[in-house]
């Protein structure tokens, strides 16, 4: 059987991605593993961010919303080719948790009459507390039922249900859900879908547009490289958008912003999901990463993606073998996303102590280590590097330093 790295060496040289590394920057001496947290940095941003504060903004001043205004319609449909949208249907702009309460509640308010707001009880967090915030607001249940039963709970009481928010992929196990199939069960109910891509977005395709979703959101600092606080999306299915009734009626969604009117009126399509003015420097720094995906085929960074993720859990099947470890993500592909997440009980101190080695990952309480591997930049190498450091920090007794327990945000 070959080694190790004998294979990750012989799965980089197939790569079709080994000249868009050299597209960004990672930190020197470190193995990148926290894509799917934070991207990282496209050398496309610095001069792009350079220019934008200094002629743009210094010598354009207030004169250059003229310029910006375009460019964040055409940011919208630069995601949208990648959610697989039709022209006109997605909008950048606001964090994810701004665009999750303006699409759930608009969302809602489309099915007046169905007191079920249906979600997954492990969704990311601001999801959760979002789907309760909205459910108070226009009065609504929240059943929190997981993927696999949701089929089951639709049958059931899907006539109750107006909405059913799900995550594309699982920000915890990295476990894929099947968006096609939940979409057409919820819609078999006559209930709408709110998915939040956040995990999927940049990683595979989507096929939004042929799926039929409703509404998506997501945001774009993960596997994009927006940078940090990077505008986060929405789409709207096109039959949808004219009927959007959205609790955040910001002046810039007007139909005309500068008229001062008396009274909200809704820009028409998906102009009316904007808010306020747009974070435009961080507007620019995604522009600037998403030129990235004019050279790549999403399904190709899919199938670099799997063989990643693949190479991970068999690296970790040999590599760690006896020490504690639990691979949770799926093993079959078509059940996985692009990070891979291990259990073990001292997850925390793990990851700091591997941090230290550099190798840079993440942890999602209350045990699990999280790798994301990004085909854009992620070598299989870097994968080997990850986890034979992780056996070797074990082996050692690293993570047992008192300094790794000690909890630090963000961390
Ligand atoms: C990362 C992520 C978010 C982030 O929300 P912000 O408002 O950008 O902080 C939301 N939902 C999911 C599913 C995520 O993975």
């Amino acid at each position: 059987m070959k080694s190790l790295d004998a294979k990750a060496e012989e799965l980089d040289a197939k790569s079709p991605f080994t000249h868009v590394r050299e597209r960004f920057r990672r930190p020197d001496g470190t193995v990148y593993m926290g894509g799917h947290s934070l991207g990282a940095l496209s050398s496309n941003v610095p001069a792009a961010l350079e220019k934008a504060v200094l002629q743009e903004w210094g010598q354009g001043v207030v004169r250059s919303w003229i310029d910006w205004m375009p460019v964040l319609s055409a940011l919208g449909e630069r995601v949208g080719s990648l959610l697989g949208a039709a022209p006109g249907c997605t909008a950048v702009g606001d964090s994810t948790s701004v665009q999750l309460f303006n699409a759930l509640t608009a969302a809602a308010r489309l099915r007046p009459d169905r007191p079920v707001l249906l979600t997954d009880p492990g969704h990311f967090p601001t999801d959760r507390y979002l789907a309760d915030s909205v459910a108070r607001l226009l009065g609504l249940r929240v059943h929190r039922v997981a993927v696999p039963d949701a089929a089951e709970f639709l049958r059931a009481h899907g006539d109750e249900v107006g909405v059913a928010a799900y995550p594309a992929v699982d920000y915890r196990t990295g476990e894929l859900w099947d968006l096609p199939k939940l979409t057409a069960m919820a819609h078999g109910a006559g209930a709408l879908t709110v998915w939040d891509v956040s995990h999927a977005v940049g990683a595979m395709p989507l096929d939004l547009a042929r799926h039929d979703v409703d509404f998506a959101v997501g945001c774009t600092y993960k596997y994009l490289s927006g940078g940090p606080g990077a505008p986060a999306f929405v789409y709207a299915a096109p039959r949808h958008q004219e009927f959007l009734d959205q609790p955040l009626t910001g002046w810039l969604g007007h139909a005309e912003p500068f008229s001062g009117e008396e009274a909200y009126r809704p820009a028409p399509g998906i102009e009316r999901t904007r808010i306020g003015t747009p974070p435009m420097l961080s507007a620019l720094a995604l522009n600037a990463a998403l030129d990235v995906y004019d050279d790549v085929e999403l399904f190709e960074v899919r199938s670099e993606s799997l063989s990643l993720t693949s190479f991970l859990i068999d690296c970790a099947d040999e590599l760690l073998a006896g020490r504690g470890f639990e691979v949770v993500t799926p093993r079959q592909e078509n059940q996985r996303g692009s990070h891979v997440a291990l259990r073990h009980p001292d997850a925390y101190p793990l990851v700091r102590a591997l941090i230290e080695r550099g190798v840079i990952g993440d942890m999602r309480e209350p045990d699990l280590v999280r790798f994301g591997c990004n085909a854009l930049y992620v070598t299989h190498e870097d994968v080997y590097r990850c986890v034979v450091t992780l056996r070797d920090v074990v082996d050692a007794g690293e993570h047992r330093d008192p300094r790794f327990r000690l909890r630090k945000a963000f961390g």
